[in-house]
Order: C-alpha cells, then structure tokens, then sequence
C-alpha cells in the first residue's frame, strides 16, 4: 500500500494553497486539517498560485514525507473505465492471459468494489464516475438516459436536468490549470462534452482564466486500438508541453461482445476476445508511460467499469445482481509495486460480502465506482469535486456559476 493511496481518506490533504476557484476546498481544508501543509506543486496548477510564497515552501508536516515510497502528487492521471468488466476476469486463470491489467493491479484495488446502488446501466454510472454522486437521492445527478443526450439547447446536459450547476472532475483539473480529455468509445458520452462546454461549463472565476470549457479534447473513437492510440499521444503531447493532464479513458468492446455473445467468461469467448483486445490496448499506453523518461515517475492509472454484466444474459440491467454490481476499482502509481487491499485506504468504508448489495444511504458504504474521479484528483494533489458524495459525507456544492456570456473554446477536438 502507497503512502498517496493511504491518505485518501484517513485525511483530507490541503491542497487548497494551489487552486484557484473550487469553492469547498478550503472550507473541507479548514474542516478536516486545521493548519495546512503546502506540498510541491508538480504541473501547471502550480502556475495559478505562483504568487503563494508557500507553494515552493514543502514542510515536514507534509503528509508526503510520510509516504514510504515518498511520493508527491502525480503530473498525469488516467481515469480508465473498462465498460462492462467482470471483477472474476481480473483473477486466476484469466489473469495470466491479461498482463496489462494484470500490471495495473500492482498497487492498491479490489475486486470488490461496487457500481452505484440504485442503476447499473452505462451512463448514469459513468456520471456518477465523473461528477462523485450517486445516481438517486438529495445529491444525485439523477441522468438515467442511457443513450444519446438531447442536444444542448434540448435540456442535454447534468445540470439542466438537475436544475443546479453539477461540477465534475474536469472542473477542478481544469480550473487547477491541468490539459483535459475524454477519450471514449461510445458516443452518448458527448452528454459531458455538452454539459461542460464553453456556454454550459461554469466560470473559472479566479485568475487566470482557464474558460468555461473544462474538457479540452474530446475523442470518440470506435476502435479499441484507436483509443489507445489517442491517449498515449495525449500523454506524451502533455510531457512535452510540461502540462499536468488529467485523461478519463473508456474502452467499450467488452460491452459490446458482453451484449451479442453474452458475458461468458473463457478462453475462446468473444466476452473474452475483447478482453485481450482491450489487454492490448492497455498495453500500449504503459508502453507510452515506460519508454517516456518522466511520464513514469509521475503517471497514476485509477482503472474501474461502470458495470458486470450477465444478469439477464446479455445485457446488465438488473440491480440486484452481484454479476452486474460487483465491480473492480485500482489504483496504479507506477512501476510494479506490490498489490494491496484498497480497502485499507478507506476506514470508513467496509468490504461487503462478496454477493452483498448495500444500499445508498446504508452505513457503512463499500468503495463504489463513484469513487475513481475523487481519488483521481487525490492522485494529482487536488480537492475533491464540490457537490460529491465520499461515502455518505456530502462535499459542499459551488454555487452556479454559469450566467456570463460564454467565452470561446481553446483547443477544441472537432465532434464526432
Ligand atoms: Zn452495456
């Protein structure tokens, strides 16, 4: 177990010295962590608060000095959802066949993590990824179309449903100054390019002005090979430009076999056909990470699915199943370090029976998919998303902030 994976919730680290406009940080600073220890400030967000005589000031109070590994908050973070993934594909004998994961899951995870309590479909729980709420509930997203969104001028975006600005983890990289992208295999994920456009992202209200915009690149691509292709260049695009990058990376194939040919887990499946594709495609990008002299310190990988898949057959809509809610959720820091129980990392959270469903507002919580965005942004030394739940903790939400005139997009990828 890493020391960064450690601290996730046993405190809430300060990184509010070098962010600009996530309104709750400093109020979850000052509520958990009285007197707040400044850290390096690795990447690009380091340039909104170069002016804090503090950022370049690193104390022993620092809870990375406790690390054993030493580590700081990483530059680069992959977010990668493998949609419809089988916790048991990722154990013996499947997992001599997938060495990529199989690598990944050298560090913190478990295999027994959960989607969100209420839905197992694609989009509501990639929402739940990406914004860390629940599907139901006061603080729900509450988007359960599970195909295309309306176009934005229809009510196709979290917020117009929700009737509140719903922040995500791209608001607080972004607005942090990082590179940020989407790089996915299904389009009804242009729902997030909508919602966090240059007229329905929220304000960047602190200097400097990084736009409304919080999703700089935004890539469909059909082709499991072709996402893999993308995002190592993304990756190596970001290091040459010296820029902190924060990627969310979906893989679709697994799904789709899982739809046509049904979730079979075994050799000469298609189920697990696509499994090695995406085995390979994994393998890419930690190809990219290795043969980068810096991208490999400083590169963290959270990998997790919106769902299982099986229950019925060929499809994941039944909540109650185990086969579709029992889920993976790892967290990769580099090199080949040992595996741990992610669990360890969450004290106020609990492992479920294998088979268990825990319920929403059941205490306590199991690590859930809705986790990944927050701990991606632990990874990169940054505050959770506001409006988030961490178990049945609410984080405080931002006020909306989306009334002035849109500004212009910067280093927009084209729509697909
Ligand atoms: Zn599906």
């Amino acid at each position: 177990m890493s020391g960064m994976v450690l601290r996730m919730f046993a405190f809430q680290r300060c990184p509010s010295f070098r962010v600009k406009s996530v309104v709750g940080a400093a109020l979850i600073c000052a509520a958990f962590h009285a007197s707040c220890a400044p850290s390096d400030a690795p990447n690009a967000a380091s340039n909104a608060n170069s002016s804090n005589p503090s950022s370049s000031n690193p104390s022993s109070s620092n809870p990375s000095s406790t690390s054993p590994r030493g580590e700081r908050p990483f530059r680069h973070v992959l977010l990668i959802s493998v949609d419809g993934l089988r916790p048991d594909a990722l154990e013996p004998p499947f997992l001599a066949s997938l060495p990529s994961f199989a690598r990944l899951l050298r560090g913190a995870h478990t295999l027994d993590a959960r989607t969100d309590a209420d839905i197992t479909v694609t989009l509501p729980n990639h929402t739940g990824m990406l914004t860390g709420r629940p599907f139901d509930g006061p603080n729900g997203h509450g988007w359960k179309l599970n195909d295309d969104p309306p176009g934005r001028t229809q009510g196709g975006t979290l917020h117009a449903l929700k009737g509140a600005y719903i922040s995500s983890v791209f608001d607080v990289a972004h607005d942090a100054g990082l590179s940020t992208a989407m790089t996915v295999g299904k389009t009804k994920f242009w729902l997030f390019e909508q919602s966090y456009s240059s007229s329905n992202g929220a304000l960047d209200t602190m200097p400097p002005d990084f736009g409304r915009a919080k999703i700089d690149f935004f890539t469909y691509a059909r082709e499991t090979d072709g996402v893999a292709r993308v995002v190592a260049e993304r990756l190596r695009d970001a290091f040459a430009r010296r820029v902190g990058s924060l990627d969310f990376v979906h893989f679709a194939a697994p799904d789709a076999a899982g739809h046509a040919h049904e979730w079979i887990l075994a050799p000469d499946s298609r189920y697990f056909a696509a499994l090695l594709e995406v085995d390979a495609a994994l393998g890419a990008i930690l190809t990219a990470i290795d043969q980068t002299p810096g991208l490999a310190a400083r590169t963290a990988i959270v990998l997790t699915t919106d769902h299982g898949g099986g229950a019925p057959a060929k499809t994941h809509t039944d909540v109650l199943s185990p086969l579709n809610f029992r889920i993976p959720l790892s967290v990769w820091e580099g090199g080949d370090g040992e595996p741990s129980d992610l669990y360890a990392a969450f004290p106020d959270r609990a492992r479920p029976a294998r088979d268990k469903r825990i319920a929403r507002d059941e205490s306590p919580q199991p690590i859930r998919n809705a986790d990944a965005g927050n701990l991606a942004l632990e990874l990169l030394g940054l505050p959770p998303i506001p409006g988030s739940m961490r178990g049945l903790v609410a984080i405080p939400a931002a006020p909306s902030l989306t009334s002035a005139p849109a500004s212009p997009d910067k280093n927009k990828a084209p729509a697909p």
